[in-house]
């Protein structure tokens, strides 16, 4: 039951979800970040942090985002850890 990144991390790359993270569970993509299904423990503290509310519980996603549930695991098998260092895109 992981947690899933949405539409509105793109473009932006805020990576305050980071730093609290306790199991390094957000990858990177180019434009966005996407969280490793197979790393997250469901704890929830990513999702207050984001300041334009891209987290969401794969339980509670707007149904117009449950693709991103797919592209977060997809995504995610390839892409290096986020170390929450990268450029911010939205500054
Ligand atoms: S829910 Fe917890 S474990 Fe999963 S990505 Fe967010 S902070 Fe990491």
């Amino acid at each position: 039951m992981p947690h899933v990144v949405t539409t509105t991390c793109v473009d932006h790359k805020y990576q305050e979800c980071v730093a609290v993270c306790p199991v390094d569970a957000f990858r990177e993509a180019e434009t966005y970040l996407v969280i490793d299904p197979e790393e997250c423990i469901d704890c929830g503290a990513c999702a207050p942090e984001c300041p334009v509310d891209a987290i969401f519980s794969d339980m509670d996603i707007p149904e117009d985002e449950e693709h991103w549930i797919e592209r977060n695991a997809d995504e995610s098998i390839d892409a290096e850890v986020a170390e929450g260092e990268s450029p911010v895109l939205a500054d």
